[in-house]
């Protein structure tokens, strides 16, 4: 829970001068019980190490200490230091705050164990870092992400085979993790709301299928999808060996690439080695 004592976000944001800023993506949450409601989406974070891109203002970052979270925050905005300097007094030794490019920092090397990652992400910055996070070594270095999206990217991330939201990143998302939207947010929640609706993605890392390289997987899915409405016979001559390996598994050429299933682009990728 967030500490009652803590002075109101918006009084820190005003007191330090803190408008929001449109080319740094800054949407700040006020809402003290959304934060908590995003705090709890990875479970219980009393004594977990949280990596948090964005703080800004503090806000979820009270939630996430309330939690019982030691916090190493990455902020690009120098304005927002001192605010979150004052959050780490209020909570001695489980604060740390990196002034810094997130997408210019390699996370892994700031912990010792697995963190969670949770952000109320930059929507500019936002994918790049989620595909890097997808695209580290397995297991990965971290143990689950609970990430804020706009809906439309929520959406893509989570698509079934078959629905038009399917494509590249729900299979980078879904062959060796488990991704859901855990809620919806509303775009008033936000200050200054933003034009689109927002959801909170929540994803842990399973078990990946053997014999798949992520490097061949890639090379399928950008050639699938780059000509989705394309039959596989097309769309995936670019790729050696594909067209033929699809045959010998099964995989009927005159598909399309949105009704290939994640398990079916692994078996591919697995059978071009
Ligand atoms: N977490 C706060 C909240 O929920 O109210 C702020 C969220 S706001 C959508 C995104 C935050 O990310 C801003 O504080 C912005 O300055 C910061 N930011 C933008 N680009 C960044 C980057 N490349 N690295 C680190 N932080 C960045």
């Amino acid at each position: 829970m967030t500490r009652p004592d803590l002075p109101p976000l918006r009084e820190v944001i005003a007191r330090h001068g803190l408008t929001a800023s449109k080319a740094l993506g800054q949407n700040f949450l006020f809402d003290g019980q959304l934060l908590d409601r995003i705090a709890r989406v990875p479970g219980n974070l009393d004594g977990t190490e949280v990596l948090e891109i964005g703080p800004g203002p503090g806000g979820l970052t009270r939630a996430l200490l309330g939690a019982g979270a030691r916090v190493t925050a990455i902020e690009r905005d120098r304005r927002c230091i001192p605010a979150l300097a004052e959050l780490g007094e209020a909570y001695p030794d489980r604060l740390r705050v990196i002034e810094g490019d997130a997408l210019a920092i390699d996370h892994r090397t700031l912990f010792a164990g697995a963190p969670h990652i949770v952000a109320n992400l930059p929507y500019n910055v936002g994918t790049e870092l989620f595909v890097g996070w997808l695209s580290t070594e397995w297991r990965p270095w971290w143990q689950s992400l609970t990430l804020m999206f706009q809906r439309e990217v929520a959406d893509r991330i989570v698509a079934p085979a078959g629905s038009d939201a399917y494509g590249r990143l729900a299979v980078l998302a879904q062959w060796r993790s488990i991704p859901r939207i855990a809620m919806p947010v509303h775009r008033s929640a936000f200050t200054p709301p933003p034009k689109v609706m927002s959801a909170v993605v929540h994803v842990v890392p399973a078990d990946a299928p053997e014999g798949v390289r992520l490097p061949t997987l890639e090379r399928l899915t950008a050639a699938a999808f780059g000509q989705r409405r394309k039959m596989l016979r097309t769309s995936l001559k670019g790729v050696p060996g594909a067209v033929e390996a699809a045959e010998r598994i099964g995989i009927e050429l005159t598909r399309r690439a949105e009704t290939v299933s994640v398990a079916e682009f692994c078996a591919l990728a697995k059978a071009l080695g």
